[in-house]
């Protein structure tokens, strides 16, 4: 039997903790849907693909990737909308896996066999996503090195885990963000493309000193010069500069985000000019100042778009446009919103139906 035909064993709980949950205030990443999927590498292959109930797990304690950092994730969302559940960009988010995977010296997983499992996972748990316009599943796929070895080369064995968190209505503030002059995210040549785990390691120390700055989040700049705007926390950045939606370009050193991808391709096909470019430090400031930058906000799974209000350069706060005028963020949230629902034509493949 070919892998992409194993067939999950599946176990369901006895006790569903659904009722538990109160689905109009969610606190982000803390309640779980009630399965987790489960899969096994060692010889060179994947096996026993399982859906169980969420729950601990045993683990040694020399298990490399506590050690050693092979650890790498996803995160993507699904909807439901009259009786039916939708992905959205799935493939995407598993073909972008499999990317981190070689980077880090893990594992691919065949597309086929990771959405079978996604899917019967999401088939289990489809209760835990309510039938509203606020509500979906935040979906955390991972895979880590589960070698019980002390020493530095690729582990022989992981594992791959899928669970899931009901999430309501992204609510954040309009974000205050300061521009990062000193410390890095990824450097030329590092893994800043990669989801690894180890990428979010190292930037808690300095989002802290931002925070105790009364900084939401840092705006990342390069590691050479600190002049050019890479991203943001786990979103990346755009902005609205002369009526052109501009972002930095893939590099390297910034995640390939799927949300920016549908950004730039919804503002193509709207007719909008569209830049993909270094941008720096000095021309997002002189934009501000002079009036022609008329929108900048994150985009990443979690919020979709989040609103910049406030940029913070060498201890001096520059305001933005207020976020009600900004049309075309405005607008591609609630076009995206829409077409994860199947509210809208689907015209470029990026939903699947479970
Ligand atoms: C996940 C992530 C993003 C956003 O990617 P999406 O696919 O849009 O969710 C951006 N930057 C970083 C560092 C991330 O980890």
């Amino acid at each position: 039997m070919s892998t992409e035909t194993l067939a999950i064993k599946i176990t369901k709980t006895k006790e569903s903790r659904i009722n538990e949950v109160d689905f109009n205030n969610i606190p982000f990443g803390k309640v779980f849907s009630d399965h987790m999927f489960t899969m096994d590498y060692k010889d060179g292959e994947w096996s026993n693909p399982e859906i169980l109930p969420f729950g601990k797990m045993l683990f040694s304690p020399a298990m490399s990737s506590i050690h050693y950092g092979q650890s790498i994730f996803e995160g993507m969302k699904a909807f439901r909308k009259d009786g039916e559940v939708y992905t959205f960009r799935a493939k995407d988010n598993f073909a972008r896996l499999n990317r981190s995977a070689d980077r880090m010296c893990m594992p691919n997983i065949p597309n086929e066999l990771v959405m079978n499992g996604l899917k019967e996972l999401l088939r289990t748990d489809k209760e835990w996503i309510p039938e509203n316009e606020t509500n979906s599943l935040y979906i955390r796929p991972f895979m880590f090195a589960t070698d019980e070895y002390v020493g530095i080369r690729p582990s022989e064995t992981y594992k791959f885990m899928i669970f899931c968190c009901p999430v309501g209505n992204y609510y954040s503030e309009p974000l205050k963000v300061k521009i990062e002059t000193h410390f890095t995210r990824a450097a030329n040549g590092g893994v800043g493309e990669a989801k690894a785990a180890g990428n979010y390691a190292s930037s808690l120390y300095p989002a802290k000193l931002a925070n105790e700055q009364g900084y939401h989040q840092l705006l990342w700049t390069d590691s050479k010069e600190h002049k050019y705007i890479e991203e943001s926390g786990t979103m990346n950045v755009l902005f609205v500069i002369n009526n052109t939606l501009i972002t930095p370009s893939l590099s390297g050193t910034i995640l390939p985000g799927i949300t920016r991808n549908s950004v730039l391709t919804i503002a193509k096909d709207w007719g909008y000019n569209v830049e993909e470019r270094q941008i720096t430090v000095t021309e997002v400031i002189e934009a501000i100042k002079n009036g022609t930058l008329t929108e900048a906000f994150g985009a990443g799974t979690a919020a979709t778009i989040a609103q910049i209000q406030t940029i913070g350069l060498d201890g001096m706060d520059y305001e933005l446009p207020e976020i009600k005028g900004r049309e075309f963020s405005n607008r591609v949230l609630k076009f995206l919103n829409n077409i994860k629902r199947g509210q809208e034509t689907d015209k470029w493949g990026w939903i699947d139906t479970v």
